[in-house]
């Protein structure tokens, strides 16, 4: 009964963000709204209903490699997509990070093989196998004629923040270490450090990258690095200069908002508190 009553108002909390997101500009509706785009015979982007998603199979129909496994219906959609390339694949899982809009499908694939940050109750699949990346490390992992590697870059908007380089594509899907022209989410509780996520982004200087996949917003080329970068250290400049912070307001005023979550001025006063 009182599970009942809570999802009950989980979903009248998520009608309402889906109510006060439609009217919150374009860049935020794609957390909603899902598109699948085939960059080549091999690799689709999964864009929105949840985190952004990057799936790279084996023309061989034998692996595929998920980068984050959605919620709700985007990852009923995922599985389906999934599901149409192969019977008895050999399924890699990378969770970028453990929220529950990145991790919300991993249970759809039982005995896949997950590599995760974190070991954490947001990754429920007990037939998984997880491979845990520590900080620094990288992990290999061969689909086919390609080798994606997974990366550990530490700590940036939670604890532990996996990227996935793929160097033929020269694709690089982030998670949410970039929410791209969208303001990003800061969770003190859930480990958001700022000086250590700008130098997230200082480790993937020696990777060609063509094509960023952010963990919401659109697809994006390699700009979107130094652009999520510049937004944190331009405002930590600007913290104690109000001239400043209303000229980088401006700067930053076509940026989606999460409702309730994210903005210019969570973000100011994220960076003044900690
Ligand atoms: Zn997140």
């Amino acid at each position: 009964m009182i599970k009942k009553i809570l999802f009950g108002i989980l979903g009248l909390i998520i009608v309402l963000i889906l109510y006060i997101t439609i009217t919150a500009g374009p860049d935020i509706k794609n957390f909603f709204t899902y598109t699948s785009t085939d960059l080549d015979d091999n690799l689709t982007v999964l864009l929105g209903y949840g985190g952004n998603t990057v799936v790279l199979s084996d023309p061989d129909g034998k692996e595929v490699l998920i980068v984050d496994t959605k919620v709700f219906g985007g990852a009923k959609k995922l599985k389906s997509h999934v599901e149409a390339l192969g019977t008895n694949l050999d399924v890699f899982i990378v969770n970028t990070h453990p929220h529950f809009d990145h991790t919300g499908g991993n249970k759809l694939f039982p005995g896949a093989t997950i590599l995760t940050g974190e070991k954490d109750e947001m990754i429920p699949n007990e037939s998984a196998k997880i491979i845990l990346v520590k900080q620094g490390e990288e992990y290999p992992v061969v689909i086919g004629a390609d080798t994606a590697f997974v990366r550990n870059v530490g700590r940036a908007h939670t604890y532990n923040s996996l990227v996935v380089y793929l160097p033929k594509q020269q694709l690089l899907a982030t998670g949410d270490i970039i929410f791209h022209h969208i303001h990003p989410a800061l969770f003190r509780e859930e480990g958001t450090d700022i000086d250590s996520w700008i130098n997230a982004f200082n480790t993937l200087a020696e990777w060609q990258i063509k094509t960023v996949v952010p963990g919401h917003g659109k697809i994006a080329d390699k700009n979107a690095i130094g652009d999520a970068k510049e937004y944190f250290v331009s405002i930590r400049k600007g913290l104690d200069n109000p001239q400043k912070l209303e000229e980088l307001k401006q700067r930053y005023a076509d940026y989606g908002n999460v409702p309730l979550a994210t903005s210019f001025k969570n973000t100011v006063k994220f960076m003044k508190e900690n």
